[in-house]
């Protein structure tokens, strides 16, 4: 390995899968990406595509975590396959996604013993994704070897809540014995459009004040003071906060309880409120253009969905812009955020109690690029800003090594 840093490798490993995308960091361009999928299971596919050579998805052998980064370093380093790397040794570093880094890790970590045990002690709080992560880099371990690697976590953003945003209403000892609080996920992507907000609006990062708002599958409003997380939606569990495409969101927390006593296990309850909610309850899809396309056609039970999902996001901007006391802009991304127009004009209607207001035409056309949505007389401007999670872990993985 050389001393500088130019090629970063970025890793997000689950249980059974491996995404994995290639930075030139001098560029910042994304060099390569891939996936693969069915790791252990058997009938495995192998997904790679770079800037040349279109997208390519073929059968594979990855019994393991490390056959899977296997694969993915023989095509990187393969021409015919559109690879740009001469051999294993031009990976410079690698940047793992974990998802949980509890009380502990509040910056990325470079990974050794010691972390790989930190990590695997918070498995409880995130049984059904460290568990994955870990694998994932005990494989890349042995396929790159004396290459440093990185852990970037999806909590740390948020490291830097005050207590009064942290902590729950319950006994303390919840908190000190067994890690009881909000933690709050998604930091990687608030941070990017945190960082991306202040230079679009031209200010130094400690200075901005933003609710920035990351709306996928999974969703959540985080409240930024000073460029640093004063509060976000989700909690303990990425179940928290707003409505999402099968998470329910926040519900009383004695509905549990009570389809406890008529006959529901704790499984079920999960799976209920994880799988079985949001959106798709109310709407019968959990994607958001299914739910557009039956509202636009008058479904009922659609437009109901929309209705809730957004009353869901409205609250918590209302209540973070009130926290906030000045709001420079909001920031909406993710897939909803980024990609659907319906849901950010219904979206922007319930704000308008807050004097924003919608540019609805400029909102019509913005896919996937940043753009301001709001109309020039809003109280607070709205902006899109696409969020780049692997270009993050890459960025905050270059940082760690060249300090
Ligand atoms: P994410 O989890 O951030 O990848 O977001 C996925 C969700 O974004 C999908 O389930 C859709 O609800 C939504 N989405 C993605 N692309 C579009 C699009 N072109 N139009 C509307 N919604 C979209």
């Amino acid at each position: 390995m050389s001393d500088v840093i130019r090629n970063v490798l970025v890793v997000n490993a689950g249980s059974s899968s491996l995404k994995f995308m290639l930075f030139d960091m001098a560029s910042e361009q994304m060099l390569a990406k891939g996936q693969v999928e069915r790791i252990g299971i058997g009938n495995a596919l192998f997904t790679f595509s770079t800037e040349g050579f279109a997208e390519k998805q073929s059968p594979c052998e990855a019994p393991d975590h490390a056959a899977a980064i296997r694969l993915a370093c023989d095509a990187l380093t393969d021409p015919a396959k559109g690879g740009c790397l001469k051999s294993f040794a031009d990976i410079d570093a690698v940047g793992h996604r974990i998802v949980h880094g509890g009380e502990k890790y509040s910056q990325p970590v470079k990974l050794d013993e010691h972390a790989l045990t930190e990590i695997e002690k918070l498995s409880p709080l995130a049984p059904l994704h460290n568990p994955g992560a870990l694998q994932g880099i005990r494989g890349c371990e042995q396929v790159l070897p004396g290459v440093p690697h990185v852990a970037v976590f999806d909590t740390a953003f948020h490291q830097t809540m005050p207590e009064e945003s942290y902590l729950y209403a319950l006994p303390r000892e919840l908190h000190d014995k067994l890690g009881v609080r909000k933690y709050g996920f998604h930091g990687t992507s608030h941070r990017f459009v945190t960082e991306r907000a202040a230079e679009v609006l031209g200010k130094p990062l400690d200075q901005v004040n933003l609710v920035t708002c990351h709306l996928g599958n999974g969703s959540s409003i985080t409240a930024v003071k000073g460029g640093k997380c004063f509060d976000t939606s989700m909690g303990m569990t990425p179940l928290a906060g707003v409505v999402m495409g099968t998470r329910s969101g926040d519900v009383d927390p004695a509905i549990a309880f009570y389809l406890m006593k008529n006959g529901y296990s704790a499984e079920d309850v999960d799976t209920l409120f994880n799988k079985q909610g949001g959106v798709c309850a109310l709407g019968g899809s959990s994607d958001m253009r299914d739910i557009c396309a039956a509202c636009e056609k008058g479904d009922h039970n659609a437009q109901v969905a929309l209705a809730r999902l957004v009353h869901s996001y409205a609250m918590y901007v209302g209540g973070y812009v009130a926290l906030l006391g000045h709001t420079d802009a909001i920031i909406l991304t993710g897939g909803i955020g980024e990609n659907s127009w319906e849901t950010r004009q219904a979206f922007l209607k319930v704000l308008s109690g807050l004097g924003v207001t919608l540019d609805a035409e400029t909102n019509r056309h913005v896919r996937g690029v940043e753009a301001t949505i709001s109309g020039k007389d809003s109280a607070i401007p709205v902006i899109v800003i696409p969020t780049n999670e692997e270009l993050m872990i890459a960025r905050e993985t270059f940082t760690l090594l060249s300090k």
